[in-house]
This record gives structure tokens, sequence and C-alpha cells, in this order.
């Protein structure tokens, strides 16, 4: 399945929920759901029928996906992934997919929204403790640097991105030097570190069916 590439705000409408996937327009009164707050599409509007318990359940799956920019597929491993690990099936999920070089990026506040952190990552604008990395899914581990390259650095983009880290503060399980713009890891999130809409128990459900 070829990955979305049209109107991101009909997600959120479609979603009911703001997944945040347009940077700084999501912050301001231009955002489409607090002008249009219902499903895109000639029904939306109109009556809906109360969602079934497996109607609730893949909603919060496709929330996930859609906040992450993740496809089907990948989300699946993901999951198959969590399960094999110890501890709660729905958190590691999320801790999977919050350890994704790309939402690393996002989170230490080097692009405004997702979307831009991924298209950085694959035009090799990061190094992870220096060697080069362009593959938006690389997962980072305790301790690694995520740093913008020095030759990237001088960029009018990063110098704008530099000046908005100003009022930037990071989840407390990245630690930001704003001057060098480069992150540490320090630990891995706990659930409630990772501030994304999603009732994880959802999808576990949904999964386990
Ligand atoms: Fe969603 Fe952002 Fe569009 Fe608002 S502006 S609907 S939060 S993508």
């Amino acid at each position: 399945m070829a990955r979305y590439t049209g109107p991101v705000c009909r997600l959120c409408r479609r979603e009911g929920i703001k997944l945040y996937l347009k940077g700084d327009r999501c912050y301001t009164e231009k955002c489409a759901i607090d002008r249009r707050a219902y499903a895109p599409g000639q029904h939306g509007l109109g009556n809906r029928k109360k969602q079934s318990e497996y109607g609730l359940q893949l909603r919060e799956k496709q929330r996930a996906r859609r906040i992450y920019g993740i496809l089907e597929r990948q989300f699946g491993n993901y999951f198959d992934k969590a399960e094999r690990q110890p501890g709660v099936t729905g958190e590691n999920l999320l801790r999977l997919l919050e350890r994704r070089l790309d939402n690393v990026v996002y989170r230490l506040g080097f692009a405004s929204s997702r979307t831009e952190a991924r298209q950085l990552v694959r035009h090799n604008h990061f190094t992870i403790n220096g060697r080069k990395v362009n593959i938006p899914s690389v997962l980072v581990k305790v301790g690694d640097v995520v740093q913008v390259k020095e030759k990237s650095l001088s960029s009018v983009k990063f110098q704008e991105l530099k000046e908005n880290l100003k009022h930037k503060t990071p989840p407390a399980w990245l630690e930001l030097d704003k001057e060098q713009m480069s992150g540490k890891v320090l630990a891995l999130p706990s659930r409630d570190q990772i501030d994304v809409p999603i009732e994880d128990h959802l999808i576990v459900e949904l999964y386990s069916r």
C-alpha cells in the first residue's frame, strides 16, 4: 500500500481529533478541525451510527498509524515486536514508535511535524553517534546522540529551526543541546511521557481478535 499523499487535515477530521500533521499551522486558527469539526465527505455532518467495539478498536489503530505516519503492514510488524517484548504490549508498541528516528527528530524540535522530520532524515541532515543515517524508521537506543549535520547547520532552514528551538522543551527522556542542535536519548519513554491521545489497549484488543 502506498503512503497517503492526500490532504492531511482530512485525516484529522476523519479521526475527530487533532493529529498535528501540519506543524505550526496546527496551533493556529487555520486548523481545519477547529473550523470544521465533523468528518469529511457527504455524510460528515449527518447522524452517525454508534460505533461497534470493533469499529472503536480499528479507529484507535488508524489514529496511531496516522500520528506516526506508518503503513499498515509496518504497523503490524511493530505490534508483533511489541508483543514479543516483556511488559505491557500496548506500552511497548508506543515506545517502539517513539523510538523511530523521525519521531525523535520531531520531539527534539528539529522539525515542526513528523512528516517534515521524515523528509529531513531522508535528505541526510542527521547523524546518530556521528554516523550518517537517512532511514526514518531506525530505532534509537539509550545513550544515542542524534545531531544535525554540521554542513546542514548553516542552511537557512536549520537556522530557522534553531531559532524556534528557543521555545522548545523536549520530553524528559531526551536531552536537548539547542546550540549544537543535538539530542541525547537519556532513557526510553514511559507511558506517561508519551503524550499521544491513543488508548493503546484498544489496539491490543484489535490484534488479539
Ligand atoms: Fe490536523 Fe494540523 Fe490540519 Fe489541524 S492543521 S486538522 S491538527 S493537520
